[in-house]
Parts: C-alpha cells; sequence; structure tokens
C-alpha cells in the first residue's frame, strides 16, 4: 500500500503489487517486461461507514512466449482486482448477497407490465 487519504465521507487506498513477475492470462508464462502502467479505480466495501475506494497501479506486461496469441497481458492483484471489475470481489459479493435478499420469491402480480414488453423485453 502507497498511501491512505480519508475524510469524513470516504476513504481512498492507494495500491500497487511488489511482485516481480507475472503471469500470462493466456499461456500462464511468468514475465517480468512491464509495457504500461495505468491506475485502476476500484469500489470497495464501506470501511467505518465511509465509501472506500481502492486505486491501483497496475501493469500491462509482454507475455515472453514468442507463440502466445496474448502478446500483451494485465496483472491482476490477488482479492482486489478481476479483469474489467470496478468493483472489489468483495464488495460485489455484498452486492450480490443484497439483490437477493431484497428479490421477492415469485414475480408480483402483474409483472412484467405491458409496457416492458413493448420495450422488447421477453413476456
Ligand atoms: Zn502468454
Amino acid at each position: 500500500m502507497d498511501r491512505i487519504e480519508a475524510d469524513a465521507a470516504a476513504v481512498t487506498l492507494f495500491v500497487r503489487s511488489s511482485e516481480v513477475f507475472a503471469a500470462c492470462s493466456e499461456c500462464d508464462t511468468k514475465s517480468s517486461r512491464v509495457h504500461a502502467r495505468y491506475r485502476r479505480s476500484l469500489v470497495d466495501v464501506p470501511m467505518a461507514g465511509r465509501r472506500t475506494r481502492i486505486v491501483a497501479v497496475v501493469r500491462r506486461f509482454k507475455c515472453g512466449r514468442a507463440a502466445c496469441p496474448q502478446t500483451t497481458f494485465t496483472e491482476q492483484l490477488p482479492g482486489l482486482t478481476t479483469p474489467f471489475a470496478r468493483r472489489t470481489p468483495l464488495a460485489t459479493e455484498q452486492l450480490v448477497a443484497i439483490a437477493l435478499a431484497l428479490a421477492p420469491a415469485a414475480p408480483a402480480p402483474g409483472w412484467p407490465p405491458n409496457w416492458a414488453c413493448r420495450a422488447g423485453r421477453t413476456c
């Protein structure tokens, strides 16, 4: 972890990997050839009632295996990042649990409404 910024409403954690190597997502070959770096911003579960955001500096590596179709790949930070995700796995898990808890066991009478059917929803 690089640093933490916090105010009354939010906490932001700035992190980066300390690993030298990362494994290619296609062929699992380890590489240390960094191609680029960029920031990813991830929503995490609230910390002490404050919105929590993680700003991760991730690296894009060149795959070391000449025959690999994946010429470059982005490292994933275990427990924090998954490809294309905007939330941490824990935040996603909590969101799914809330959605399932709030979802009705059976659709309400009259659902889906006619306007939804006209809008292309399968009815
Ligand atoms: Zn590869």
